[in-house]
């Protein structure tokens, strides 16, 4: 299980999810940011910090955003990581 990023992400230049993950799990393109499911430990430090409120742990995605659970995965496995 892991939490997972969703569409209203896309475009949020805030990042102020990124400082806070402990495991430094973010990564990202030009659209948005992907949370590694295998790296991610659940602590939910980064759900607050989102001003979009995109952020929800796998099991509690609303289902027009499912989609993203698996994209998080596949984007994260492509995409360089966030963390400077
Ligand atoms: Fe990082 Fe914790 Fe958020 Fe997972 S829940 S992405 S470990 S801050």
């Amino acid at each position: 299980m892991a939490m997972v990023v969703t569409q209203p992400c896309i475009g949020c230049k805030d990042k102020a999810c990124l400082p806070v993950c402990p495991v430094e799990c973010f990564h990202e393109d030009e659209s948005m940011v992907y949370i590694d499911p295998d790296e991610c430990i659940d602590c939910g430090a980064c759900v607050p910090e989102c001003p979009e409120e995109a952020i929800f742990y796998e099991d509690d995605v609303p289902d027009q955003w499912k989609g993203f659970i698996e994209m998080n995965a596949t984007k994260s496995a492509e995409c360089p990581s966030a963390h400077e």
